[in-house]
């Protein structure tokens, strides 16, 4: 079955709301990981991004992570 997740953002939107969360020095860093599975996040593989409490986490577009967000969800 295929993801239907649409990605919310455009590619230079993404970029703009990755460094306005500090997250894209991370990512070219290759220190941004899926906080689920651990796998490199790149503009290619990010899934979403998850606000916790007051850190923001991010996940790959891995269906298996996709849905261990909508488990522990809310
Ligand atoms: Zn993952």
């Amino acid at each position: 079955m295929k993801n239907t997740t649409v990605k919310a953002v455009h590619d230079a939107d993404l970029e703009k709301l990755l460094r306005s969360l500090g997250l894209w020095e991370k990512m070219n860093r290759d220190q941004l990981l899926c906080a689920f599975c651990g796998t490199k996040i790149s503009p290619a593989n990010l899934g979403c991004i998850i606000p916790k409490d007051k850190q923001i986490s991010v996940c790959c577009d891995s269906i298996n992570c996709y849905e261990k967000i909508v488990e522990c969800g809310e």
